[in-house]
């Protein structure tokens, strides 16, 4: 069986660069290497979405946008939507019948996540069952890898769990996807928290050069470095997470030692970080003004895409239906 990757993304809107360098420059990869499944989960958007759903369909134009712009290739890899293709709820309703409550329960994002949003009411039968869902999004297309990181691990084992009581119980149809352990840089918002919309600290893959300009140059840099005499120490900057991804290393070899001995200030240090990420998105964000410019643009590839992989998911749910005995 040829090598398949499966990975969605919840609509949020508009991507930021903790998004482009966590997840998204590593799909661009993948498409070259594998079988790629790629998805607005926007079913996934309801586990919390739930009580306003005003926003979903924008947010996934949004990011689809940004998807196309950056590097993913509808030649190249399949882009669609969840909702779709409705196969992912057949099979979440039969891979439903087989899960243990349990399993669901001790799920370590269940709690901390009804914690973090106590502000909702998580309590339903959608949210305790959303791994299923992620289970039935992956294994539907017989994925054999999915990107994982580490804190991902546990949702990925609670996948292979079900896909091997599938097959235990009815023959065997769905390989066990392995992960593909991706080491990502967890990139620091604007004020030194992970980067992320609710914090309001992001950098977005749509902001404009002087909108950059400016976002960077409110970056927090280190605060023990209070006098433009006083020396500082890029592994306490935040702003210098993000010059170890645009700033080429001969010039990070003249940054590193001149902050050091307080031979330049952070002013002048984020400018020249701010010129080398402005060049450096230019591309892409031309690439997104043109895109955006179609209005169908999304909407077609998400139609597509959804086409492909239903006649994927199809054939599945057909061995499924025969395991079954339907
Ligand atoms: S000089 Fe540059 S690396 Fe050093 S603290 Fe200021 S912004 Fe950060």
């Amino acid at each position: 069986m040829s090598k398949r990757i499966v990975s969605g993304m919840r609509p949020t809107g508009r991507l930021h660069l903790g998004h482009y360098h966590g997840v998204l420059d590593n799909w661009v990869k993948l498409q070259e290497e594998y079988r790629c499944f790629f998805f607005a989960a926007d079913w996934h958007s309801l586990t919390t979405e739930y009580a306003d759903t005003s926003g979903i369909r924008e947010s996934t134009r949004e990011m689809v946008l940004d998807w196309l712009a950056f590097g993913l290739d509808p030649d190249r890899c399949t882009i669609f939507e969840q909702s779709l293709v409705p196969h992912h709820s057949e099979l979440c309703l039969i891979l439903g019948m087989i899960t243990p409550v349990a399993w669901l329960e001790r799920n370590p994002t269940y709690k901390e996540m009804q914690d973090n949003l106590e502000h909702k009411d998580l309590s339903t039968f959608g949210f305790l069952g959303y791994p299923v869902l992620m289970a039935s999004d992956i294994i539907i297309y017989k994925a054999t890898r999915v990107p994982v990181g580490h804190d991902q691990l546990p949702h990925l084992e609670i996948t292979r769990e079900i896909a091997r009581r599938f097959n235990h119980l009815y023959g065997p149809v769905f390989p066990e996807p392995e992960a593909l352990l991706t080491e990502t840089p967890k990139l620091l918002g604007l004020d030194g928290r992970k980067m992320s919309k609710s914090y309001g600290n992001s950098i977005y893959l749509s902001d404009n050069a002087d909108e950059t300009r400016k976002k960077i140059m409110s970056m927090v840099t280190d605060t023990q470095r209070v006098r433009r005499a006083d020396p500082g120490d890029p592994e306490r900057c935040v702003a210098f997470n993000l010059h170890r991804l645009y700033v080429p290393q001969e010039k990070l070899d003249e940054i590193v030692p001149a902050c050091k001995s307080a031979g330049i200030g952070c002013v002048e240090c984020k400018k020249v970080l701010a010129e080398y990420v402005v060049d450096n998105l230019a591309p892409f964000r031309s690439r997104r003004d043109d895109l955006a410019a179609d209005p169908d643009l999304v909407e077609d590839v998400l139609s597509d895409g959804s086409r492909k992989a239903q006649e994927e998911s199809g054939s599945t749910l057909a061995e499924v239906r025969e395991a079954l005995k339907f």
